[in-house]
């Protein structure tokens, strides 16, 4: 594509870089199929091409977003569908990136948005404020048809996520170094982060359980909480640097202490922005080299447990799973058969969902700002689960599970939970049936089936 920006235009290194990545589309339109909101909407400025000629048009003339740009932008769910299929590599995450700190910066959204976006960015990344607001927002709850028909559709997307009854507080504190007894086979700093060990303790736990079977010390440093991805697809740029410096400074300090193989995450929208800090800090002298670093060594649990052998048991019974492909993981990190085949390694009967390639509609906060769209693709997902007629649901991000949950009857966890379980560990929630280590088969402890609440 060709592009006419000036030599003053191009001498912002931003604006350099969104220029190679517009330069690299050839316009093909092969990115539209997979395109999940083109998909529904089938309108071109609400597919990548369309949209990767608003931003370009919009940097071209330097000029503020307007709001029939902001509409497409915000539309778009970030689930980076069309990076994977797009032939000539064109680099859609840092031009949306871009463009979102650019609306952030330049256009005024009406009042009740601007509310709701500062209260979910000062409340959501913080896991204390939050579990708080999971209260307040359980009380509400039922006030979410009243805001519903008010026409607050957001604020009744939001009271429709809260989980009830809302979680508590896990018992035992998750930041401190959880040790190996004998020969120490690794060692491993884990992210605990912000919304995840609020709605689903249970996945950083039974992580912590799997690698200590497998000798492998994991330790959760104090002072890391949100990696910034939140706030990031906000496009509230300067918080989420902030938050990925914090992180960053805590993770090279436990690593000077005693240096560690890896950075585990449980979330997989969050190791898609961990695994972008390099690029996302590359102007900061002070922080680019170690931002690097951060980037090389985080690695997505199941990426990790992947290299990592525990003795397979039986199931109760053949247990079959059909396996949700979060966007985080499958297009921003490219993992795609690691999950599946750790979860078949552990005997597990793994099945995809069709139509794998389109997202869930939870895409971090989109299930909020745009419920109808995050409904319908919610619908769709549910109804190609339903196609599978599986036992579990397992994905690898907290946004997905939360967001299914709303649409299934059947229990959703988190891989590694279902990974934690088939290695020694508890049942998750919605599941039952023991183990059996001799290779006996047992029917007599069927798996129990029902709704996952979080
Ligand atoms: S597939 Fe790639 S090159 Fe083709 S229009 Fe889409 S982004 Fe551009
Ligand atoms: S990120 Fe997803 S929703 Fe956005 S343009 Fe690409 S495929 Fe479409």
């Amino acid at each position: 594509m060709q592009t006419s920006f000036s030599l003053a235009q191009l001498a912002d290194p931003k604006i350099a870089a969104s220029n190679d990545i517009l330069r690299t589309c050839v316009h093909c339109g092969f990115c539209t199929a997979t395109c999940p909101t083109y998909v529904l909407l089938g309108e071109e400025n609400d597919g990548p091409r369309g949209r990767i000629y608003l931003i370009k048009e919009m940097f071209e003339n330097d000029r503020p977003a307007t709001a029939e740009t902001v509409k497409h932008i915000d539309r778009c769910l970030s689930c980076l569908a069309c990076m994977t299929t797009c032939p000539s590599g064109v680099h859609y995450m840092h031009l949306v990136d871009h463009a979102r700190a650019h609306i952030e910066a330049t256009y005024r959204r009406p009042l009740p948005q601007r509310w709701l976006r500062s209260l979910l960015a000062k409340v959501l990344p913080y896991p204390d404020r939050f579990r708080l607001a999971l209260i307040a927002g359980f009380l509400a709850k039922p006030l979410a048809p009243l805001f519903a028909l008010l026409g607050l559709r957001r604020m009744a997307a939001l009271l429709r996520l809260v989980p009830a009854p809302p979680p508590v507080r896990p018992p035992v504190a998750a930041t401190h170094t959880h040790s190996v007894e004998g020969v120490r086979k690794g060692r491993v700093i884990l992210l605990d982060g912000c919304v995840n060990p609020v709605l689903s303790p249970n996945i950083n736990a039974a992580t912590v359980r799997v690698l200590h079977r497998a000798g492998i010390e994991v330790v959760v440093p104090p002072n890391v909480g949100c990696c910034g991805s939140l706030v990031h697809h906000m496009g509230r740029e300067d918080e989420a640097l902030n938050f990925a410096r914090r992180a960053i400074d805590a993770w090279a300090e436990e690593h000077q202490r005693d240096p560690i193989d890896a950075i585990l995450i449980t979330a997989s929208g969050c190791g898609t922005t961990i695994k972008d800090y390099g690029f996302m800090l590359r102007e900061d002298k002070a922080y680019a080299d170690k931002a690097a670093w951060a980037s090389r060594c985080a690695k997505d649990v199941s990426e990790y447990l992947a290299t990592v052998s525990l003795t397979p048991r039986v199931p109760p019974r053949p247990i079959k799973v059909a396996y949700h492909s979060a966007c985080s993981l499958q297009n921003g990190q490219k993992i795609f058969d690691e999950p599946k085949e750790l979860l078949s390694k552990y005997r597990f009967v793994v099945e995809d969902v069709p139509e794998g390639h389109l997202c869930c509609g939870s895409a971090g906060t989109y299930n909020i700002f745009e419920p109808q769209l995050a409904r319908r693709l919610l619908d769709r997902k549910a109804a190609n689960i339903a196609l599978v007629q599986p036992d579990v649901i397992a994905a690898g991000n907290i946004g997905c599970i939360t967001q299914i949950a709303k649409a299934v009857t059947v229990p959703i966890v988190h891989t590694v939970e279902l990974v934690d379980w088939a290695t020694g560990g508890p049942a998750p929630k919605g599941l039952s049936g023991e183990w059996i280590a001799d290779g006996r088969h047992s029917d007599d402890k069927p798996i129990a089936g029902g709704r996952v609440e979080n």
